[in-house]
């Protein structure tokens, strides 16, 4: 194949190119061993410093994770920690405070429900646009275990650009879809956690970053794998990791750590956004209905003012070089996520493409 295909999956979502190359060149001779690092164990020296150790630190660093906070990396994606979140910080009688954007917040609200009392204090609301209500208007509970929110709605298209305020109460975060995305203060949150696809690396691995007083015994039905304690006290190793996503995710935050960190990368995707936003908006052929406050940098769900066009669109984008830019199914329309691995130059060219289609078609 030669033409160049830009890849707007919301994930699995596409991997820097230069840790694709490395990743190939390196699968069957890892580090002079030999052997491919799928090959080795999660208990051998090479993998605790090169992947274990090492992934570990570089996210620290660029997250400037401060020193009270466990850094884990756990198998089942997101979904996981939607039934690990209750069982781990809900106290017997508590509730949990939930705020609902979208999709994902929906889940992890129906997830959490089945372990205790859950209070939805929070949603968003939708008129012409979609909007984030705004704290005041948040009846939040000063006794609940935790507060737990969706930084960025991946199928929405929907992000807070503003961190809730939560007191003493441990503020929990699915950050799935915009992690490392942007810099942030990690000591704003009692948990950070999110599945690796989209800013991090391939499916099936997901990072969790804990604030070590919410480190408590957890509920008694607790399956092993979901025991924070557990999994710290082991480093992660309770059972054997899902080691070679763990070694790709390594590689992409070797990656991070050379484009500037997240200072850098946060420029690059706000960039991306502006031109993308700022097209869709200056025309009458497309249009994106979330308010301005909340438009997520990283997905950017768009229509076109005929539906009956949405076919022709998507045929006609991917035989350009433009894959996966279908809505998800309960929104319609498109979708171009815009993650840390896109370049530039894949947003120039949907917007190239953009432009013909909507003069040939307007
Ligand atoms: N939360 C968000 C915000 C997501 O985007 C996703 C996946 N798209 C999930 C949770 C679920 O993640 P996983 O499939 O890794 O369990």
């Amino acid at each position: 194949m030669t033409q160049t295909v830009y890849n707007f999956s919301p994930g699995p979502a596409m991997l820097p190119r230069e840790v694709m190359e490395q990743a190939q060149a390196e699968m069957l001779d890892w580090r002079g061993t030999g052997l491919s690092v799928m090959e080795v164990s999660h208990r051998s020296k090479d993998f605790i410093e090169e992947v274990a150790n090492r992934s570990e630190a570089d996210l620290r660093e660029l997250m400037s994770i401060p020193d009270n906070y466990h850094v884990l990396f756990l198998a089942g994606g997101a979904t996981a920690q939607f039934s690990a979140i209750p069982m781990n910080l809900m106290a017997e009688n508590q509730t949990a405070d939930y705020v609902d954007t979208g999709q994902w917040s929906k889940k992890a609200i129906k997830e959490a429900s089945r372990y205790g009392e859950v209070s939805v204090v929070a949603a968003s609301q939708k008129d012409e646009l979609v909007s984030i209500p705004s704290q005041d208007s948040w009846s939040l509970n000063s006794n609940a275990a935790y507060l737990h929110y969706t930084p960025n709605e991946t199928i929405d298209g929907v992000e807070f650009h503003w961190v809730p305020q939560t007191g003493d109460v441990p503020l929990v975060a699915d950050m799935s879809s915009n992690i490392l995305s942007r810099p942030m203060d990690v000591s704003d949150y009692g948990i950070i956690y999110g599945g690796a696809q989209k800013n991090m690396g391939p499916a099936g691995i997901g990072v969790v970053i804990i604030r070590d007083d919410l480190v408590k015994t957890p509920m008694p039905t607790t399956p092993i794998l979901y025991n924070y304690q557990v999994e710290i006290e082991n480093k992660s190793f309770y059972n054997t990791p899902p080691t070679y996503s763990w070694y790709l995710i390594s590689l992409v935050f070797a990656w991070l750590k050379k484009q500037g960190g997240l200072e850098a990368i946060a420029e690059h995707n706000k960039n991306k956004a502006q031109k993308l936003y700022g097209f869709i908006d200056e025309n009458d052929f497309y249009s994106n209905g979330v308010d301005l406050s909340c438009r997520s940098l990283m997905n950017v769900p768009f229509s076109l003012a005929n539906p009956d066009l949405d076919k022709l669109f998507l045929e006609q984008s991917a035989a350009a070089g433009l894959a996966n830019l279908k809505g998800h199914r309960l929104v319609g329309g498109m979708r171009a996520s815009i993650y840390n691995a896109m370049p530039e130059a894949g947003v120039d060219a949907l917007l190239d493409f953009m432009k013909s289609f909507a003069q040939k078609n307007g």
